[in-house]
């Protein structure tokens, strides 16, 4: 079903939940690994930071439903364009966001954001297989990049991204929202701090049911199906928990319920991760039920976030009790985040090579499937 940009309503509302959210996270973000983050967005917003304009490429749900609003919600980004198909859905765009017209761009013309000072940024929000062109071509326009996760359908893909940012002088950063969310922060500090001792059996899912057919069915653009969706989800966080990348990985698809609608991508996969010292993760991801949990134990304790990978409403038990997070809005601190880097000369902490990691496990992954659960080894970059 197509959906419109957000009314003003729902705009006038946002921005009620976000100022909430804002003074919660403000107060969360007081201490801990992300006070450096707010300090710094904080202070640049209040120096009179200019602040840095975002094209978004791509205007589909993610771009409408949570991108566009929350640019509204960022201190230290602007709405300054779009990249799309359709010219008249751009208007719509620049007349709702207040952007002008002519920073409507479509997927031919992005060279010739080039001469145009008003986008810093250009955020890519388009299939998948599409992401290494798009990412690479707003790069040669000299546009800082934010491409949405997975970062693209191979590793090959991954480097020449990183590449062509690097030869243009510009940032990579991928759309990880998470690293940014307090409940996925309380899993870095109990990874770092090993209150739990260390968390050496891990275990996750990522499922939705999908029905309709759409990219994310049709390998070219999806590059596969739910690991590739939202299992990559259970990657991140387990890569988190254990402070690294695992050396190796073995993996099964299940048979399919629906091989008529899913005749390119995997329906269902399981697979476990070898990270060093003797930690374990095992995640599952699938296109025919519905699951988001992460769950990680140490020798003194445990932590399991449910639901853990949404754009909200994510809830912490551990084995010394509920913890209670305030929502935070995840697109705009990651937005944020990335206009802060970018003003400071710094580094992304969810940078290309991250997404490069991700593909390089997902990659072994597909690789085990496809050759009976064989023990595969992870590329190293
Ligand atoms: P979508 O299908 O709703 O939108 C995709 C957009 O790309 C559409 O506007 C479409 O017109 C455009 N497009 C350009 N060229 C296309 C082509 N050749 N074929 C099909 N579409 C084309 O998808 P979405 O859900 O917005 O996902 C876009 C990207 O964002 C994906 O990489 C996805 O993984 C990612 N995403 C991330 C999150 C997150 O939480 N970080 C959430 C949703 C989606």
């Amino acid at each position: 079903m197509k959906r419109n940009p957000p009314s003003s309503h729902d705009s006038a509302h946002s921005r009620r939940t976000f100022v909430r959210n804002m003074t919660l996270g403000a107060a969360f973000l007081g201490s801990g690994a992300a006070g450096a983050l707010a300090a710094e967005v904080g202070e640049a917003a209040k120096g009179g930071e200019r602040k840095l304009g975002v094209a978004l490429m791509g205007l589909g749900l993610y771009s409408r439903g949570q991108l566009g609003p929350g640019l509204l919600r960022t201190k230290l980004c602007r709405f300054a364009g779009v990249v799309t198909g359709s010219h008249a859905k751009g208007a719509k765009w620049s007349r709702h966001y207040g952007f002008p017209e002519r920073n409507i761009w479509s997927y031919d013309t992005i060279h010739e954001m080039a001469g145009n000072s008003d986008v810093d940024i250009v955020y890519v929000v388009t299939p998948n297989g599409l992401h290494a062109e798009h990412a690479i071509r707003a790069a040669a326009a000299g546009k800082h990049v934010i491409c949405e996760k997975p970062m693209a359908n191979s590793v090959a893909d991954c480097d020449a991204m990183i590449a062509a940012c690097a030869k243009a002088n510009v940032k990579l950063s991928i759309g990880y929202r998470l690293q940014f969310d307090p409940h996925h922060i309380e899993l870095d500090r109990l990874a770092r701090e090993k209150d739990f001792g260390l968390l050496n059996r891990m275990s996750g899912e990522h499922s939705w049911t999908f029905v309709e057919r759409a990219w994310r069915i049709e390998k070219s653009l999806s590059g596969g199906g739910p690991l590739m969706d939202v299992g990559i989800y259970v990657i991140q966080a387990a890569c988190r928990g254990a402070m690294g990348q695992p050396v190796a990985v073995t993996a099964r698809e299940l048979p399919k319920t629906n091989p008529r609608l899913f005749n390119e991508v995997e329906e269902t996969i399981e697979w476990t991760m070898e990270f060093p010292g003797g930690v374990t993760c095992e995640g599952s991801s699938s296109y025919s039920r519905d699951g988001n949990r992460f769950r990680a134990e140490g020798a003194k304790g445990w932590i399991q976030i449910e639901p853990a990978f949404g754009y909200g409403g994510l809830r912490v038990r551990t084995s010394r009790g509920p913890l209670d997070f305030p929502e935070v809005p995840q697109q705009s601190f990651q937005m944020d985040d990335f206009a802060s880097c970018t003003l400071a000369g710094r580094e992304s902490p969810v940078p290309g090579p991250m997404g490069r990691d991700h593909m390089a496990i997902i990659e072994a992954i597909y690789r085990s499937a496809a050759d009976g659960g064989r023990r595969i080894e992870v590329r190293r970059a």
